[in-house]
Protein backbone atom coordinates (compact mmCIF):
# COMPACT_ATOMS: atom_id res chain seq x y z
CA UNK A 1 0.00 0.00 0.00
CA UNK A 2 1.38 3.04 -1.20
CA UNK A 3 0.69 6.79 0.00
CA UNK A 4 -2.30 8.53 -2.04
CA UNK A 5 -1.51 11.13 -4.04
CA UNK A 6 -3.21 13.59 -1.85
CA UNK A 7 -1.11 12.33 0.76
CA UNK A 8 1.82 12.53 -1.46
CA UNK A 9 1.15 16.52 -1.41
CA UNK A 10 -0.11 17.00 2.46
CA UNK A 11 3.53 15.27 3.70
CA UNK A 12 5.54 16.90 0.90
CA UNK A 13 7.85 18.78 3.01
CA UNK A 14 8.58 16.45 5.87
CA UNK A 15 9.33 13.74 3.08
CA UNK A 16 12.10 16.27 1.80
CA UNK A 17 14.21 15.76 5.26
CA UNK A 18 16.80 13.58 4.69
CA UNK A 19 16.58 10.17 5.11
CA UNK A 20 12.69 10.34 5.37
CA UNK A 21 10.93 9.80 1.94
CA UNK A 22 7.79 7.75 1.05
CA UNK A 23 9.07 4.75 3.31
CA UNK A 24 9.11 6.61 6.31
CA UNK A 25 6.04 8.04 5.53
CA UNK A 26 4.40 4.84 5.17
CA UNK A 27 5.97 3.54 8.77
CA UNK A 28 4.17 6.82 10.59
CA UNK A 29 1.04 5.58 8.07
CA UNK A 30 1.02 2.23 9.52
CA UNK A 31 1.84 3.69 13.44
CA UNK A 32 -0.51 3.31 16.23
CA UNK A 33 0.06 6.22 18.82
CA UNK A 34 -1.42 6.13 22.29
CA UNK A 35 -1.78 10.10 23.65
CA UNK A 36 -2.46 9.63 27.38
CA UNK A 37 -3.99 13.09 28.76
CA UNK A 38 -5.71 15.92 26.00
CA UNK A 39 -4.35 19.14 28.48
CA UNK A 40 -1.80 21.18 27.91
CA UNK A 41 0.91 18.68 26.43
CA UNK A 42 -1.67 16.43 25.13
CA UNK A 43 -3.14 19.16 23.02
CA UNK A 44 -0.10 20.01 20.81
CA UNK A 45 0.84 16.63 21.00
CA UNK A 46 -1.61 14.99 19.26
CA UNK A 47 -1.77 17.89 17.01
CA UNK A 48 1.92 17.58 15.20
CA UNK A 49 0.96 13.62 15.34
CA UNK A 50 -2.19 14.24 13.43
CA UNK A 51 -0.53 16.66 10.95
CA UNK A 52 2.01 14.32 10.37
CA UNK A 53 -0.18 11.39 9.43
CA UNK A 54 0.08 8.99 12.08
CA UNK A 55 -2.58 6.50 11.14
CA UNK A 56 -4.08 5.68 13.91
CA UNK A 57 -4.28 7.87 17.36
CA UNK A 58 -5.88 6.67 20.40
CA UNK A 59 -6.65 9.75 22.77
CA UNK A 60 -7.32 8.34 26.51
CA UNK A 61 -8.91 10.94 28.71
CA UNK A 62 -11.53 11.30 30.92
CA UNK A 63 -12.01 14.70 31.82
CA UNK A 64 -14.29 17.55 30.55
CA UNK A 65 -13.05 20.87 29.10
CA UNK A 66 -12.92 23.82 31.64
CA UNK A 67 -12.84 27.68 31.47
CA UNK A 68 -9.55 27.23 33.75
CA UNK A 69 -7.78 24.78 30.64
CA UNK A 70 -8.26 26.88 27.81
CA UNK A 71 -4.61 29.18 28.24
CA UNK A 72 -2.71 26.31 28.10
CA UNK A 73 -4.82 23.32 26.32
CA UNK A 74 -4.99 24.44 22.68
CA UNK A 75 -7.11 21.92 21.12
CA UNK A 76 -10.69 22.80 23.09
CA UNK A 77 -12.00 26.13 22.43
CA UNK A 78 -14.64 28.17 24.31
CA UNK A 79 -17.40 26.27 22.40
CA UNK A 80 -15.88 23.40 23.89
CA UNK A 81 -17.02 24.06 27.34
CA UNK A 82 -18.64 21.03 29.61
CA UNK A 83 -17.62 18.58 26.22
CA UNK A 84 -15.17 15.61 27.03
CA UNK A 85 -12.09 16.42 25.87
CA UNK A 86 -11.23 13.42 23.97
CA UNK A 87 -14.58 14.40 22.01
CA UNK A 88 -13.27 17.99 21.48
CA UNK A 89 -9.89 16.52 20.57
CA UNK A 90 -11.00 13.86 18.21
CA UNK A 91 -13.24 16.47 16.25
CA UNK A 92 -10.39 18.87 15.63
CA UNK A 93 -7.73 16.07 14.68
CA UNK A 94 -10.10 14.94 11.97
CA UNK A 95 -10.92 17.99 10.37
CA UNK A 96 -7.20 18.79 10.44
CA UNK A 97 -6.71 15.05 9.03
CA UNK A 98 -9.47 13.04 7.49
CA UNK A 99 -6.90 10.15 6.11
CA UNK A 100 -6.47 9.71 10.11
CA UNK A 101 -8.29 7.15 12.03
CA UNK A 102 -8.59 8.77 15.42
CA UNK A 103 -9.95 6.86 18.54
CA UNK A 104 -11.50 8.24 21.50
CA UNK A 105 -11.26 6.32 24.97
CA UNK A 106 -13.18 8.64 27.31
CA UNK A 107 -11.75 6.60 30.32
CA UNK A 108 -9.83 7.09 33.59
CA UNK A 109 -6.59 5.27 32.95
CA UNK A 110 -6.29 2.89 35.87
CA UNK A 111 -4.15 -0.23 36.87
CA UNK A 112 -6.95 -2.42 35.53
CA UNK A 113 -7.45 -1.13 32.04
CA UNK A 114 -3.67 0.64 31.18
CA UNK A 115 -2.52 -2.81 29.44
CA UNK A 116 -5.67 -3.51 27.62
CA UNK A 117 -5.81 0.08 26.82
CA UNK A 118 -2.27 0.14 25.35
CA UNK A 119 -2.02 -3.40 23.64
CA UNK A 120 -1.31 -2.76 20.22
CA UNK A 121 0.37 0.52 20.58
CA UNK A 122 3.64 1.53 19.26
CA UNK A 123 4.82 4.42 21.00
CA UNK A 124 2.23 5.98 24.13
CA UNK A 125 2.84 9.98 24.11
CA UNK A 126 2.71 11.70 27.48
CA UNK A 127 0.42 14.36 28.25
CA UNK A 128 -0.51 13.22 31.60
CA UNK A 129 -0.28 16.06 34.77
CA UNK A 130 0.90 13.95 37.34
CA UNK A 131 4.05 11.43 38.59
CA UNK A 132 1.43 8.82 39.89
CA UNK A 133 -0.21 7.81 36.68
CA UNK A 134 2.63 8.10 34.76
CA UNK A 135 4.53 6.06 36.82
CA UNK A 136 0.98 4.05 36.17
CA UNK A 137 1.71 3.98 32.01
CA UNK A 138 5.21 3.77 32.32
CA UNK A 139 5.04 0.11 34.14
CA UNK A 140 2.57 -1.11 31.54
CA UNK A 141 4.96 0.40 29.08
CA UNK A 142 8.13 -1.64 30.41
CA UNK A 143 6.03 -4.34 30.54
CA UNK A 144 4.32 -4.61 27.29
CA UNK A 145 7.63 -3.23 25.59
CA UNK A 146 5.66 0.08 24.31
CA UNK A 147 8.35 3.26 24.09
CA UNK A 148 7.06 5.62 25.98
CA UNK A 149 7.72 10.05 26.05
CA UNK A 150 7.76 11.30 28.95
CA UNK A 151 7.15 14.92 29.75
CA UNK A 152 5.88 17.33 31.87
CA UNK A 153 6.08 20.92 32.58
CA UNK A 154 6.01 23.45 36.21
CA UNK A 155 5.13 26.91 35.50
CA UNK A 156 8.03 27.91 32.24
CA UNK A 157 9.86 24.45 33.32
CA UNK A 158 9.78 22.03 31.19
CA UNK A 159 10.84 18.07 31.03
CA UNK A 160 11.19 15.36 28.49
CA UNK A 161 13.11 11.84 28.08
CA UNK A 162 12.88 9.13 26.08
CA UNK A 163 11.92 5.69 27.56
CA UNK A 164 12.60 2.58 25.20
CA UNK A 165 12.26 -0.38 27.44
CA UNK A 166 15.57 -2.39 27.37
CA UNK A 167 17.45 0.83 26.16
CA UNK A 168 17.87 3.23 28.73
CA UNK A 169 16.30 3.77 32.06
CA UNK A 170 12.35 4.04 33.13
CA UNK A 171 10.46 6.68 34.47
CA UNK A 172 10.61 4.52 38.12
CA UNK A 173 14.20 4.24 37.30
CA UNK A 174 14.51 8.00 37.78
CA UNK A 175 11.68 8.84 40.17
CA UNK A 176 11.15 5.32 42.68
CA UNK A 177 7.83 7.17 43.91
CA UNK A 178 5.13 9.43 43.57
CA UNK A 179 5.23 11.14 46.90
CA UNK A 180 4.06 14.27 46.14
CA UNK A 181 0.05 14.87 46.23
CA UNK A 182 -1.60 15.97 42.69
CA UNK A 183 -2.23 19.72 43.29
CA UNK A 184 -3.30 22.51 40.88
CA UNK A 185 0.09 23.73 39.91
CA UNK A 186 0.95 26.56 37.70
CA UNK A 187 1.68 26.74 33.63
CA UNK A 188 2.29 29.23 30.79
CA UNK A 189 0.74 27.65 27.91
CA UNK A 190 3.56 27.78 25.85
CA UNK A 191 5.83 26.09 27.98
CA UNK A 192 3.93 22.22 27.36
CA UNK A 193 3.95 23.68 23.93
CA UNK A 194 7.13 23.45 23.72
CA UNK A 195 7.41 20.37 25.49
CA UNK A 196 4.68 18.41 23.35
CA UNK A 197 6.27 19.65 20.24
CA UNK A 198 9.73 18.01 21.15
CA UNK A 199 7.92 14.74 22.20
CA UNK A 200 5.23 14.48 19.23
CA UNK A 201 8.90 14.70 17.31
CA UNK A 202 10.58 11.95 18.93
CA UNK A 203 7.58 9.46 18.80
CA UNK A 204 8.17 10.39 15.06
CA UNK A 205 11.52 9.37 15.49
CA UNK A 206 11.14 6.26 16.89
CA UNK A 207 8.24 5.32 14.51
CA UNK A 208 10.90 6.12 11.45
CA UNK A 209 14.19 5.56 13.01
CA UNK A 210 15.41 8.53 12.34
CA UNK A 211 17.69 10.62 14.48
CA UNK A 212 18.65 10.01 18.17
CA UNK A 213 16.32 9.77 20.35
CA UNK A 214 17.07 11.20 23.89
CA UNK A 215 17.28 7.64 25.72
CA UNK A 216 19.03 8.12 29.37
CA UNK A 217 18.80 11.89 28.74
CA UNK A 218 16.42 14.10 30.86
CA UNK A 219 16.08 17.32 28.75
CA UNK A 220 15.45 20.50 31.18
CA UNK A 221 13.97 23.53 29.26
CA UNK A 222 13.91 26.55 31.13
CA UNK A 223 11.55 28.99 29.38
CA UNK A 224 12.08 31.65 32.02
CA UNK A 225 16.11 31.88 31.34
CA UNK A 226 15.50 30.18 27.73
CA UNK A 227 17.78 27.30 28.54
CA UNK A 228 18.20 24.02 27.05
CA UNK A 229 19.82 21.57 29.73
CA UNK A 230 19.89 17.60 29.66
CA UNK A 231 20.78 15.81 32.39
CA UNK A 232 22.27 11.93 31.95
CA UNK A 233 20.11 9.00 33.73
CA UNK A 234 20.74 6.07 34.13
CA UNK A 235 18.59 3.05 34.58
CA UNK A 236 18.35 1.33 38.45
CA UNK A 237 19.78 -1.75 38.60
CA UNK A 238 17.49 -2.50 41.75
CA UNK A 239 14.23 -1.21 39.45
CA UNK A 240 11.42 -3.70 40.23
CA UNK A 241 10.06 -2.35 37.23
CA UNK A 242 13.04 -2.95 34.53
CA UNK A 243 13.04 -6.13 36.25
CA UNK A 244 9.54 -6.80 34.40
CA UNK A 245 10.64 -5.45 31.07
CA UNK A 246 9.48 -7.19 27.88
CA UNK A 247 12.26 -7.02 25.38
CA UNK A 248 11.27 -4.65 22.50
CA UNK A 249 9.80 -5.80 18.56
ZN1 LIG B 1 13.30 1.11 35.62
Amino acid sequence: MGLKESEKIRYNRQMMIKGWGEGAQLKIKAAKVAVVGLGGLGSPASLYLAAAGVGHLRLIDCDTVDLSNLNRQVLHWSSDLGRAKVESAAMKLTQLNPDIVVDPVNEALTVDNVAQLLTGIDVVVDGLDNLQSRLLVNEACVCLGIPYIYGAVYGMEGFLTTIVPGKGPCLRCIYPSASAPSETFPVLGATPGVVASLEAAEALKLITGLGRPAIGRLVVCDVELMRFDEVTIKKDEGCPVCARQKPIR
